[in-house]
Formats: structure tokens, sequence, C-alpha cells
């Protein structure tokens, strides 16, 4: 944290502060990139522009900064960001502000996630049927944050969005209510209703309003799924070229 704490700042972080290479402006060269997010075997996967790079380090001198996104533990703490506090796993974990689990948090969610369970093993098995069927290779999981089941993923192992999507749309014609479903390039993300980031943000909101009182919340996102958490904050940020941008300025 900065001398001067101006605001808080609750910020997404793939393809808000960083994207793969792939997603990098062309206009860059490679050298003038930073690498901030990492595989589990310490290659870089994820990199940041020099106005990335000076948006971040201004973040972190001016404001409260607590990422708030679908990474997972482990791999949030493979991205570079200065932070103690974070919301992850789409908002299945919290950590406070000495870095560690959330126990209330993790008490409600774990309560939660357990009724989920058998019915997130059955949407994978679903998608893996159908993408078999339709001899399409997908990888459809239920993402595991320790013990808890969050919520089921699907990718499309060569990055075919499209197949992607059809063979969710076969396997899973329609989700029960309250359910999300999240997509955003190659992920599909069935998420069950009481997982989203904004039901974290929720959580932490108070606590941090009280800490703060009268320091801003700036939301900072580039997903649909992001557009929740946003809403719940004092003023709204997104990168004009996002899926959320994609919405109001460019009509979807
Ligand atoms: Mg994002």
């Amino acid at each position: 944290m900065g001398q001067v704490m101006q605001a808080i700042a609750l910020v997404d972080l793939d393809d808000t502060l960083f994207q793969t290479i792939r997603k990098c402006p062309p206009d860059i060269p490679h050298d003038r990139l930073t690498p901030l997010g990492f595989a589990a075997d310490g290659s870089p996967l994820s990199y940041a522009t020099p106005r990335q790079m000076r948006f971040i380090q201004w973040l972190a001198e001016t404001t409260h900064l607590v990422p708030v996104t679908a990474r997972s533990l482990d791999a949030l703490r493979r991205a570079h960001i200065p932070f103690t506090a974070a919301v992850c796993a789409h908002g299945g974990v919290v950590l406070d502000d000495t870095g560690a689990v959330d126990p209330e948090w993790e008490a409600i969610i774990t309560g939660k996630a357990a009724q989920y369970a058998d019915e997130l093993a059955g949407l994978a098995e679903a998608i893996s049927a159908e993408a078999a069927a339709q001899n399409v290779t997908i990888n459809a999981r239920v993402l595991m944050e320790g013990e808890l089941p969050l919520y089921t993923l699907a990718k499309h192992t060569d990055m075919d969005h499209d197949a992607l999507f059809a063979v969710v749309d076969a396997a899973v014609p329609s989700l029960p209510l309250g359910w999300t479903d999240h997509r955003n390039g190659n992920n599909v993300a069935l998420m069950p209703p009481y997982l989203g980031k904004e039901h974290a943000v929720a959580h932490i909101l108070p606590g941090l309003r009280a800490r703060f009182p009268d320091a801003p919340v700036i939301g900072i996102g580039d997903s649909l799924t992001d557009a929740p958490f946003m809403a719940l904050c004092d003023y709204a940020m997104m990168p004009p070229r996002s899926q959320l941008a994609g919405t109001m300025f460019h009509g979807g």
C-alpha cells in the first residue's frame, strides 16, 4: 500500500491488468511486455504492457488494491501483483488483510458447495459425453479449491470456442434458476447460485467501508461476470476492448 491511500480498488486480473501473449496489442514489441502471470512450472503465461504496468503501479501506490479474480488461490499466488486481501476462485475464496483464508467465508462456501457437488460432476460428465459424441476434444471438470467443488469448467483443447460452445449448448440446454453460464474466450464456467465475485465482494465491502469510510471504491473488470461486483462499487472502470465494454460501446 502506498503512502497516500486515496481509494479502494477491487480489480479483476486476467484481461484487465494483463493477458496472454496472443491477446497483447500487436504493436507492442515483446521485449516491452512484462510477464506477470506464471504457470506452475514457472514459465510465463500472461504479460502486461508498459501502460498496464504503470496502471498497476498507480493503483498499488494510491489505492487499497484487492484482486477480485476467477483464478484459483494457487494461480493467484502465481500472479505478480502487490496484494494481501483478495477474492479468488470466482468468489469461492476470500483472503483477509493478513493474506490468510477468511474462515467465516470458507465456512459459508463449504456449507453451500456440499449441496452442489453431484450436480457439478453431472454437468462435467454430460459435457464430456457430448464432446465424445461430437468427436470434439474438450476438457470438462469440476474446479476444486482444496476439497471444495466450486464450479464446472470446460475448455476446448485447441481453443476452438465455437466448437466448445456448441458442445456445451447441446449437453446443457438450460441451467437451473440462479446458475451462471460464464463464457469468455475458450472458457465456459457453469457456476452454482452461491458462487460469484459479487457475493464475496458483498461479504468484504462492509469491513472495507468501515476501515476506509470516505474512500471511493472502484470496481475494475473486463467480463460480463465482473459487472455484478462492479455494480456494488462507487465507480466502475473497464478496458474499452473487452467483453463488458463490447456490450456498452459496440452494441455487443
Ligand atoms: Mg478478466
